[in-house]
């Protein structure tokens, strides 16, 4: 199917109201079955759509996993969220701020579709996605990265490919890549990402390295790091024990915090390592404790009982 046959079909259908558009699609016999699963099955509009009245409409009317969850941890206040539910997750539901008129509806509702038909999201997760309508109207100079891409198949672009894959920030890919031993050489990935962005490329100082008293490998280490979180979003260190995952790591929050990239940092860590984390944050003279702290430790035993939304809650506050 040609991945260009949906903004044709929005174009072609541009007078249809929401609820229409979205029966309109899935009577359309063109269409994918596995796509005709993910257009939303039903559009609930919501006053002062939020975290909160989102999960109380949730919880009243429709069955969802326990650990439902966002992409992307969401603002006080969204215009839309495209939430799975059944259990296992077996439909959309597309919600949708009740205040907003028809044509912004719409092009919230064109954006959740296309988001689906590239497969940022999929039946069977557990993850729902929220927007604002500012973002989705910025199109290709929106901040989030999926955000971009469904903006270019809502506006035709050749480039844009729905995608069979689930790829949150390219954690999917990069899984994959793992398990079928499809990985870089050792410095391959370093050195391409080093010559790719030579101008983003991050120094860890002198004076740094001596407060923390880093190896080499350390240095090198937070450094591609800190690039790697910049550019993707997303991190892995597996150095192996003892090496000093935990100064390294820290290291990464002190460099983001000093270029005023990182706001505060999120450590989930079991009890019998906070004390670790607390002597090498202080090392690097970062805060733990109280409004505006660099970082804030998170007990990783007692978040793995918390609710979806008192996680988020635990995490940003
Ligand atoms: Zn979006």
């Amino acid at each position: 199917m040609d991945p260009l046959w949906l903004p044709r079909f929005f174009s072609q259908h541009q007078s249809l109201s929401t609820q229409e558009l979205v029966s309109t699609l899935r009577a359309e016999p063109q269409i994918r079955p596995r796509w005709r699963r993910a257009v939303p099955a039903s559009i609930v509009c919501i006053s002062n759509l939020n975290v909160d009245s989102l999960y109380k409409t949730l919880a009243e009317s429709f069955p969802i996993s326990p650990e439902l969850s966002f992409l992307s941890h969401p603002p006080v206040k969204f215009d839309s969220a495209l939430v799975p539910v059944g259990e296992p997750s077996d439909r959309y539901v597309l919600f949708l701020d009740a205040e907003l008129d028809e044509s912004s509806k719409r092009s919230l509702l064109e954006h959740a579709i296309a988001h689906l038909f590239l497969g940022h999201l999929q039946l069977g997760d557990i993850n729902s996605h929220w927007d604002r309508l500012e973002d989705v109207r910025a199109g290709n100079n929106a901040s989030r990265r999926w955000d971009r891409e469904a903006s270019a198949l809502r506006a035709g672009d050749v480039r844009a490919e729905p995608s069979p894959e689930f790829r949150v920030a390219g954690l999917g890919l990069a899984w994959s890549r793992l398990l079928s031993g499809n990985v870089d050489m050792p410095f391959a990935s370093a050195q391409a990402l080093a010559d790719s962005r030579r101008g983003d490329w991050i120094d860890v100082s002198q004076d740094l390295i001596r407060q923390a008293d880093l190896f080499p490998h350390q240095a090198r280490g937070a450094a591609e790091i800190a690039v790697r979180l910049k550019r993707l979003n997303v991190a892995l260190l597996a150095d192996s024990v003892g090496l000093g995952k935990t100064r390294t790591t820290a290291t990464v929050i002190r460099l983001l915090r000093d270029r005023g990239e990182l706001k505060r940092a999120a450590i989930l860590t079991p009890q019998k390592l906070e004390r670790n984390w607390r002597n090498e944050l202080k090392l690097l003279n970062l805060t733990m404790d109280g409004r505006g702290a660099d970082a804030k430790l998170i007990n990783k035993d007692k978040f793995k009982r918390l609710t979806p939304r008192e996680a988020a809650q635990e995490v940003s506050g």
